[in-house]
């Protein structure tokens, strides 16, 4: 039985998870010997920054409201300096992956630790990656600087996550545990995190397209997401990311909008390379879960064609050039003209193959 070894790394991280947790925000800092925390959330999301500042009081030293896309490093220095003005001794992070990047990105300047309230399903807070845009590209960098102290889940948080996001970056996290049940240095505690929020993810979402303000529903999927970003924190991943990071970063496509068409054409692609993680998904996903992932984006009104989200169709060669520019690992050997119709019917929205 010796091939069955494995190699497991956790990251540590404490979690708090349920409804209302963002009251404990407070006794958080207080935990972490902080006094002065520099609240940060997109320009959209200062309400909520401001509700955090309310209720830290005079541990509050301010809110830096101008979070984006992509974490530019202009603005990180910024908010560098901006941290560095008020005497912050910890940072705050409301929002989803482009606020949670921000925080981190401060974090890999400063050594200044993390709380962060997630509100989208990106899963950015459960890893010790960072993404960061200078002159229009993007480079990712792995360390365990940038991983956050501490995270609060508060279902609350989640609750105005508009329709439309929320299935998107619901598929965005399914994405993470789906490549991470065939990660290289894949195990089996990492896979069964991996089935159970695809689980949770995929039963809650339809119920949150039909009705956003169901709490049931929106706690699993904050329940599955969480899970989600574990995987993605603690195994690599393969096709499907490099796809989208391909896409996202050289056509400028909305992050997950392309994670959820790209979804089932990358895991058909693979699928004949990996019989046994397609064995454990219909358990979750049901008969040919490639097509019901399609088939979930279908159900919640999402985006099925990146033809429906900006992509143009005479990008597609540079677009596959692109993807298999850099050699990286994939279960299924990466063939310059499967990937290319890979990408054609993705852009047509057609049936994964
Ligand atoms: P986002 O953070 O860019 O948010 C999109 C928009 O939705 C923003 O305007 C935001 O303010 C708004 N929003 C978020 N939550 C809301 C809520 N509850 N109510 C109302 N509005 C809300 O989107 P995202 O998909 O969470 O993050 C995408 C970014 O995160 C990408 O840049 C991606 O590369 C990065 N990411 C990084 C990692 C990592 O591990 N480093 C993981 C996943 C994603």
């Amino acid at each position: 039985m010796e091939h069955r070894g494995f190699v497991y790394t956790g990251h540590p991280a404490r979690v708090l998870f349920g409804f209302g947790t963002t009251d404990r925000l407070p006794e958080e800092v207080a935990r972490l010997g902080a006094s002065r925390a520099l609240i940060l959330s997109t320009p959209h999301q200062e309400g909520q920054a401001a509700h955090l500042a309310s209720l830290l009081g005079s541990a509050s030293a301010g809110i830096f409201a101008e979070a984006v896309m992509h974490t530019p490093v202009d603005v990180s220095e910024r908010a560098t300096e901006c941290a560095s003005k008020l005497s912050a001794d910890v940072i705050v992070s409301v929002g989803g992956g482009s606020t949670t990047g921000l925080g981190k990105a401060i974090a890999l300047r400063t050594d200044l630790p993390q709380i962060v309230l997630p509100t989208t399903y990106a899963g950015s807070e459960m890893t010790p990656i960072l993404g960061e845009t200078q002159n229009g590209i993007k480079t990712t960098q792995t360390t365990a600087r940038v991983l956050p102290e501490v995270v609060i889940y508060d279902v609350d948080q989640t609750m105005e996550l508009p329709v439309g996001l929320s299935g998107t970056s619901g598929i965005n996290a399914i994405a993470h545990a789906v490549e991470a049940l065939y990660a290289r240095d894949g195990n089996p505690v990492i896979s069964a995190l991996a089935l159970e929020a695809v689980k949770a993810l995929a039963t809650s979402l339809p119920k949150i397209a039909q009705d956003p303000r169901d709490r049931d529903a929106r706690f699993d999927a904050l329940y599955g997401a969480w899970l989600c970003g574990m995987c993605l924190g603690a195994v690599g991943m393969s096709l499907h990311h490099k796809l989208c990071h391909t896409l996202g970063g050289s056509f400028d496509l909305p992050h997950s909008e392309t994670h959820t068409v790209i979804l089932p054409h990358a895991l058909a692609y693979n699928a004949a390379a990996i019989p046994e993680v397609m064995a454990s998904l219909t358990t979750v996903l049901g008969q040919d879960p490639a097509r019901a992932l399609q088939d979930l984006a279908r159900t919640i009104h999402a985006p099925t064609g990146l033809s429906e989200i900006g992509m143009p169709e005479d990008g597609l060669d540079r677009a596959t050039e692109l993807a298999l520019k850099n050699s990286y690992w994939n279960p299924r050997p990466l063939q310059p003209e499967a990937i290319r119709g890979l990408l054609q019917r993705a852009f047509e929205g057609a049936l994964p193959l």
